[in-house]
């Protein structure tokens, strides 16, 4: 546990600590990426409970992501203690859920309520057709919610019943909200209705990383806070931590045509004079894209033949005795599907990676087929993680066997999802319920291990909030990036969209940073000649260093530096 008092906020810088240390009463904070939006709300928090006597159970934290909301209470607990455990923190769906628990009977809701399953969802949806309240009437009629339902339920409880509004307020005095820029319509409306319009809500964002519009966010709700809340202060953090110079520059540069704050203002507190360039690289196609970020990992890490190939594994001394370890590295990409050649060329020349995207857990091939096996085997013996083990040696068996009733499940699914799922089981202890839930509700990303030793390949979504040394953005290109549909031609908001996205990655990178762009691609069923993205054109050349195919990808002379 770290000292406090009024060592707390040390480590803040003088913005950061107005912003930690500002009276109640509803609070905005407006700051770009790597500015210490994150830090600067833990700090308030452990501040707030541990200077001004504010109780931590009368604190409620909201999240984007589960595996935000983990690590936000790891660093509560490091500030504060044991007493960080009695602070909510957690994702709107999470706290939906919460609120849904204690008020199932009024929500009309039986005894044995649960969250539908996606093929009861499914045929839910067959049966009802079009008709969203026939549909939901026939989950209802089962005890069952779906994910929309958590907040959706809690809301119109609350709308009806103000003795519960005072319940949940006089609860939960201190309301902080992460990644505010990507609120929705439904989870905005919770918010109102657990804050009273001079609460002590703080909500922090970056309306220039708005990147979930596809899901119903809208970032007017940030645009209006000082609408919305009475009397709101609004703090501004401008000193990016995170990146070095060449790196912050260039991604300035790239998110000005559509920034949608006003006098954007991000200046490097990195001044190393040597910090490397942006490396660009022209590739002729996929493969050799692909090829470059392994040479380019194999330079970073020290020689892939120092580990061994045929369990993956690493050899510790050769990761100590490179620069970099495989977990400071991440491959970013706009499409899932783009991470197939990367993940296959890294997978031959041995180097373990952990694969990620933004969509739901559930969906994700396998990890249906494991929950049902968790829940109908029985018995509780062994951890979590041995568990999975055993229903991904169960039903690997089980698929693989010639029996098959024509599932399209296949083995390497069963055990690609039981590799996703044991990082959760291991946070969540062993507590089954807890687990499924998390199936149910969470993102692929909330299962990142950030400490696996692994190259970690994200989509651009799921790389929100995180930093790591290196960054490889790759498939910088026209349709891709921005993208574009098959047949469609996409708005000038979708444009800016995709462009906030691309800002959301060049900004991930903390020492080094590879853009890439094929020539060629295949792209709706036929191959393709491909342009770089109009994105780059606006960074200044000067900021790159172009990489070629002859030339080494990182001269001796621009050794990476590590902070
Ligand atoms: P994003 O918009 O990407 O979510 P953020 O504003 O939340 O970024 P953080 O993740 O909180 O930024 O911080 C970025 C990095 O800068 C972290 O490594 C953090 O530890 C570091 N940092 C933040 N503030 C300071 C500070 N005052 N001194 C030193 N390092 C700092
Ligand atoms: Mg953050």
């Amino acid at each position: 546990m770290e000292e406090v008092g009024t060592g707390l906020l040390d480590r803040l810088d003088a913005m950061q600590r107005v912003a930690a240390s500002a009276p109640g009463g509803p609070l905005l904070i407006v700051a770009g990426p790597g500015t210490g939006k994150t830090r600067t709300l833990t700090h308030r928090i452990a501040y707030l409970c541990a200077e001004l006597g504010v109780f931590p159970e009368r604190c409620l934290a909201i999240t984007f992501t589960r595996r935000a909301a983990a690590e936000l209470r790891e660093r509560l607990e490091s500030l504060l203690g044991d007493v960080a455990e009695d602070i909510t923190v957690g994702t709107f769906h999470s706290v939906g859920l919460t609120i849904l628990k204690e008020n199932a009977k009024a929500a009309g809701l039986g005894a044995g309520w649960r969250i539908a399953e996606e093929p009861e969802q499914r045929q839910a949806r067959e049966q009802a057709g079009e008709d969203d309240t026939a549909y939901r009437k026939l989950l209802r009629q089962q005890d069952l919610v779906d994910l929309d339902d958590l907040i959706s339920v809690p809301v119109a409880l609350l709308r009806e019943d103000p003795a519960l509004v005072e319940k949940y307020r006089r609860r939960w005095q201190w309301i902080f909200v992460d990644e505010y820029q990507d609120v929705d319509e439904l989870q905005y409306e919770l918010l109102r209705l657990l804050s009273p319009a001079d609460g002590n809500l703080c909500a922090i964002g970056d309306p220039d990383q708005a990147i979930y519009s596809f899901r119903g966010a809208d970032v007017r709700y940030f645009l209006r806070f000082n609408q919305d809340f009475v009397d709101a202060r609004l703090v501004r953090l401008t000193r990016n931590y995170r990146s070095s110079a060449p790196i912050l520059a260039a991604a300035v540069q790239a998110i000005a045509p559509s920034s949608l704050v006003r006098g954007r203002r991000l200046d490097p507190a990195r001044l190393d004079p040597e910090a490397p360039l942006v490396g660009r690289y022209p590739a002729r196609s996929v493969a050799d894209e692909a090829d470059f970020v392994v040479r380019t990992i194999d330079e970073l890490v020290g020689g892939l033949s120092h580990r061994s190939l045929d369990s993956g594994r690493v050899d510790s001394r050769a990761v100590t005795a490179g620069a970099l370890s495989f977990s400071d590295i991440a491959v970013l990409y706009r499409t899932d599907t783009q991470s197939g050649p990367i993940l296959d060329a890294l997978s031959r020349a041995g180097v373990p990676v952990q694969k990620r995207s933004h969509n739901r857990l559930r969906d994700r091939p396998g990890v249906q087929a494991i929950a049902h096996e968790l829940r109908h085997a029985g018995g509780t013996d062994g951890s979590l993680p041995a568990r999975i083990r055993l229903a991904a040696q169960v039903l690997a068996q089980r698929y693989a066997a010639p029996t098959l009733d024509g599932g399209q499940l296949t083995p390497e699914d069963i055990w690609s999802a039981a590799d996703l799922l044991t990082p959760l089981g291991v946070r969540t202890g062993d507590d089954l319920p807890q687990f499924l839930q998390q199936l149910e509700t969470g993102a692929e990303v909330d299962a990142l291990d950030p400490r696996a030793e692994a190259v970690n390949l994200l989509t651009l979504h799921a790389a929100k909030g995180l930093e790591f040394p290196v960054v490889f953005l790759v498939g910088c290109e026209d349709g891709l990036l921005p993208l574009r549909w098959s047949g469609s031609t996409p708005t000038e908001e979708e444009i800016a969209e995709e462009r906030r996205l691309f800002f959301v990655g060049l900004t991930r990178a903390q020492d080094r940073l590879y853009v890439s762009h094929s020539a060629r691609r295949s792209r709706h069923g036929s191959d393709r000649e491909q342009q770089p993205t109009p994105f780059l054109d606006v960074i200044d050349s000067g900021l790159f260093e172009r990489l070629g195919e002859a030339a080494p990808a990182r001269p001796k002379d621009r050794q990476l530096r590590l902070l």
